[in-house]
């Protein structure tokens, strides 16, 4: 009986790291968090040669709910007061490391005025000028642009930008901004 317990935890262990390591990313998917359908899509050329880290500056989430809630308002604020036809990043990242699906990879974003058409925009939901983000949250990101990669969604010479490298704005915040610098492929 001993030997069969041995046995069948063994395999169940096998079985578990083989599922790990083939699965693909979590993602919540635009249905798990209740979004809106978008008002029009544009064509984003991919594999794209850029990826630019953004934060919210709003609110940080603790789980899929609280982060559901947010990511909601901001497509709402979006569509609603920017007149856009869709929330604007492509992927949010929650404080528990949760990935919240925007537009689509293969779509157009609005988050980096005049260079939309270079690539995605991933955000960070918070604010990260003074204090920077969990790192459940920088694993999520970087797990999701090695995937990218992977998935030929970003090209494996990319460019890693942060926002306000590409106009006047304080985005990412001054601790995200800092920690992004170390990250593989960032580009002063
Ligand atoms: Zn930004």
């Amino acid at each position: 009986m001993r030997t069969f317990n041995r046995t069948f935890c063994l395999f169940v262990a096998v079985i578990i790291s083989a599922w790990t390591f083939t699965s693909a990313l979590k993602i919540i998917s635009r249905a798990e968090w209740g979004a809106r359908h978008p008002l029009a899509t544009r064509p984003l050329r991919t594999p794209a040669s850029h990826v630019f880290i953004h934060h919210s500056d709003g609110p940080t989430s603790s789980d899929v709910k609280s982060g559901s809630e947010i990511v909601r308002s901001i497509q709402d604020c979006h569509m609603d007061e920017r007149g856009w036809s869709d929330i604007g990043y492509h992927f949010l990242i929650g404080g528990d490391g949760s990935i919240f699906e925007g537009r689509d990879w293969s779509n157009i974003g609005a988050h980096v005025a005049n260079h939309n058409r270079k690539g995605h925009g991933i955000v960070f939901l918070g604010n990260f000028m003074e204090v920077a983000p969990t790192e459940a949250a920088l694993t999520a990101a970087k797990d999701l642009i090695n995937y990218a990669v992977k998935e030929r969604h970003l090209r494996p010479n990319y460019f890693l930008k942060g926002h306000r490298q590409m106009g006047f704005t304080d985005c990412p915040g001054d601790r995200l901004y800092k920690i992004i610098r170390s990250w593989p492929n960032f580009r002063p």
